[in-house]
């Protein structure tokens, strides 16, 4: 399998090298250049299978063979060892056909240790193959940080640095990063807010020449495509655990980079028999404003509730964007060029093709607090703020009641103590693995927000 960039231009890369990748040299991102078809036969097999054997079936498409089926099982079935529970992604029921996906099981309490758990493991094997070292530079506005961080912890072959602005993440979020004491683990509070880190991990990215000889950065945001890759497997998991082939599913999706959904996407293109595709946004809803009214354009950044959604510009829209303009990468490269001096306006023909599968709706902090209140009355089950978005967007939006709607919970409420204190509940309880997380030892670096310092200091750190 090669994978190729949305924008046409770089050379296609096979599976390993482009775990090692960050953006495609063009700028673009990459997607695999076919995407696997499973038939209406192939997924009446999986009903049944554990998580981990499906994972298995789901992912060895895309790495045909680079790592044999032997390796991949052992990283796969490593990665989801350390999930809390035995399903790895329970499905609850919260209402009438309505379900939610606990995709909080994982170490670190967020949909995306399903992602870094696996890249973590994925990375230390390839590297050991090739008696390689890399060095993983990356941006967190919360969740990103510490997953990756208990990802890499155990990794003999990667340093890993994650800026994170300083007082400007959530207690238990910087707790859960800068406790993780290991020599490869380094935190940077950076003295500015999430986009000066982004920003200047962009930068770091464009020229690594303050890295010592042979030492490349690796991407752990969703521009890595094992981060996509790996999420597709629980689309799959819920929809054959409701009734698919047979019955169709459809799903709703808390969304920031678009990194999420555009899992589900993949999962309806490789045959999941999708109906809807729900698009949550909070009030940087710039994906629902292109939905609904074909309006991309970019609007300052709101501080909410949910803080891993608040994004200005989500970048996997660009995979999506390829998808939606026939995979012409020329197109794209255009698109993108444009879209520096303002917005992206789609083709009427291309928003209609999106709007078969997607639908979208956005909320504001007083109506997510609304729900998590009203759900708790009604189940007494709690929601995190951002798993709130998805299940108020499923009921606002949803086409037929008959096909089941499961709402993906991205995120453990006990992340989220203040919004969920703000809405009436009783405080969320740390599951008991993290019950002592705030009488353990912290340890990270304030810098000021200037790059070379921060280069500096990374290069001083990198292990021989
Ligand atoms: C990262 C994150 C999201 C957004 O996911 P994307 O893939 O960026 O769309 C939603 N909820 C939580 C809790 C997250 O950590």
């Amino acid at each position: 399998m090669k994978f190729i960039s949305t924008r046409g231009q770089a050379s296609a890369l096979s599976f390993e090298d482009v775990i090692l990748t960050g953006l495609a040299s063009d700028g673009g991102l990459y997607l695999p250049e076919v995407i696997p078809q499973f038939s209406t036969t192939d997924i009446e097999a999986m009903r049944g299978l554990p998580y981990n054997e499906l994972a298995f079936k789901i992912m060895a498409p895309f790495v045909d063979g680079e790592v044999s089926d032997v390796d991949l099982k052992d990283i796969i079935d490593r990665s989801y060892a350390t999930f809390r529970h035995d399903a790895i992604a329970p499905l609850v029921q919260t209402g009438h056909n309505e379900f939610i996906l606990e995709l909080f099981q994982g170490p670190t309490l967020a949909f995306k240790d399903f992602a870094l758990q696996f890249l973590g493991n994925l990375l230390d094997f390839i590297l050991e193959k090739r008696q390689q070292k890399v060095v993983i530079m990356g941006a967190t506005s919360g969740d990103t940080g510490s997953a990756a961080i208990e990802g890499c912890r155990h990794c003999k072959h990667v340093d890993i640095f994650i800026l994170h602005p300083h007082k400007r993440v959530s207690e238990v979020q910087r707790r859960q990063m800068t406790t993780v004491i290991e020599d490869n683990v380094h935190n940077i509070a950076l003295e500015g807010n999430f986009d000066d880190c982004q920003n200047m991990v962009k930068a770091s990215f464009a020229d690594q020449s303050f890295l010592p000889e042979g030492r490349q950065l690796v991407a752990v945001n969703s521009i890595n495509w094992a981060r996509i890759m790996a999420q597709i497997v629980y689309y799959f998991y819920a929809g054959v655990a409701v009734g698919s082939p047979a019955r169709k599913v459809s799903f709703s999706v808390p969304t920031g980079n678009f990194g999420d959904i555009f899992a589900g996407y993949l999962a309806s293109r490789m045959g999941l028999p999708i109906d809807q595709l729900v698009i949550a946004t909070n009030q940087n809803d710039i994906l629902h404003r292109c939905i609904s009214r074909n309006d991309h354009s970019p609007q300052p950044l709101e501080h909410s509730l949910s803080p891993s959604m608040d994004i200005m510009v989500s970048s996997n829209f660009e995979r999506m964007l390829f998808d939606l303009h026939g995979r012409d990468g020329n197109v794209i490269a255009k698109l993108m060029e444009a879209s520096k001096s303002g917005s992206i306006t789609l083709s009427d023909d291309a928003l209609a093709r999106a709007r078969e599968l997607f639908s979208s709706y956005r909320l504001n902090d007083d109506e997510v607090l609304e729900v998590i209140a009203q759900v708790y009355d009604r189940t007494e089950y709690l929601l995190d703020p951002h798993t709130a978005i998805g299940v108020q967007a499923a009921r606002k939006t949803r086409r037929n009641k008959a096909v089941p709607m499961i709402c993906l919970a991205t995120a453990h409420p006990a992340k989220f103590p203040e919004a969920i204190q703000k809405a009436g509940c009783h405080d969320p309880v740390l599951p008991h693995h993290m019950s002592d997380l705030f009488d353990r030892k912290e340890h990270y670096q304030v810098l000021d927000n200037d790059i070379a310092l921060v280069h500096r200091f990374i290069s001083k750190n990198i292990h021989e």
